[in-house]
């Protein structure tokens, strides 16, 4: 299988990156491809702006979706964009890896998301009717690739926990795993977390390594995270709100996941 990862940290020899290289080694041990795109090694260009659209009229108004769809569709998206996306086709498996900042990604990986998913690639992709929204939650590109979040945190494990201070890690990783990875059609796999990084040392590194590697060797074969789809009945359209009859008294991130 071919896996991409994309990774931010701006230190190589951080805690990061020695489960980077240590993923790396793991994967391919077990025969797979792998790529890196090491964001802030290549220096990736983190702001969305009009310099993502090639030979663009500089007197017109910069719409960000719109451009991104003429320049998608015409062969005109900034070379940085399209060689992300090639590896994208090329993956069957996408990991994220980070450390948490802010309660979400670096921001430099927010800006590989926000330019490599293109209006017609990442978003804006299928027919709207009344009975099929788009092909997004469930369905779109990257349907029948599997994607994982693997991320460091500094805070404890219970600080994350259904009634930690800091909210349960499961909501905030939805709007990556739900909104950026299922979105375009990956099934998404649980998290791996490692908590309270100011404790690491090489013994616990050494139990977090056999741990990740038990996730990978079954990168394959673990059940994805049960989210629904939304294009197979479970939501009104195009209301898009989950029916009254599934999940009833749940609101919020929990009634997404069936
Ligand atoms: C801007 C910012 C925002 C943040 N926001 C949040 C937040 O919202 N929530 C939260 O929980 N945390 C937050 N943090 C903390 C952050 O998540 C952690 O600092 C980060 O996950 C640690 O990962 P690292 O790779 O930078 O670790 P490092 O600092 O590189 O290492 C962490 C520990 O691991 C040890 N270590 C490193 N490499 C090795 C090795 N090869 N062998 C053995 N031990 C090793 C180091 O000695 C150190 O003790 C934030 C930090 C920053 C800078």
């Amino acid at each position: 299988m071919n896996v991409l990862i994309v990774y931010a940290h701006p230190e190589r020899r951080s805690l990061n990156g020695a489960i980077n290289d240590f993923t790396v080694e793991r994967l391919r041990a077990n025969g797979h491809a792998v790529q890196v795109s090491d964001l802030y090694a290549m220096n990736w260009k983190a702001l969305l702006d009009a310099d993502d659209v090639r030979e663009r009229r500089s007197d017109a108004p910069f719409h960000p979706s719109l451009d991104s769809k003429h320049a998608f569709e015409n062969g005109l998206q900034s070379r940085d964009i399209e060689i992300e996306q090639d590896k994208l086709r090329w993956a069957d498996a996408l990991i994220l890896q980070f450390p948490m900042w802010w309660f979400s990604m670096p921001a430099i990986m927010k800006g590989w998301v926000e330019r490599v998913y293109a209006y017609g690639f990442g978003y804006g992709v299928g027919e709207h009717s009344d009975t099929h929204w788009g092909d997004r939650y469930g369905e779109g590109l990257m349907a029948g690739k599997r994607a994982m979040i693997v991320v460091t945190t500094g805070g404890w494990e219970s600080h994350y926990s259904p009634r930690g201070i800091n909210g349960p890690i499961d909501d905030l990783l939805f709007p990556i795993q739900h909104g950026v990875l299922f979105y375009p059609g990956f099934d998404v796999l649980p998290p791996f977390v490692v908590y309270h990084t100011s404790q690491m040392d090489a013994t616990r590194l050494q139990t977090t390594y056999d741990a990740l590697s038990k996730r990978l060797d079954r990168f394959w074969d673990d059940a994805p995270i049960a989210f629904r789809k939304q294009n197979h009945g479970d939501y009104a359209i195009p209301q898009l709100t989950l029916r009254a009859e599934l999940a009833e008294g749940e609101s919020g991130f929990a009634a997404h996941v069936e």
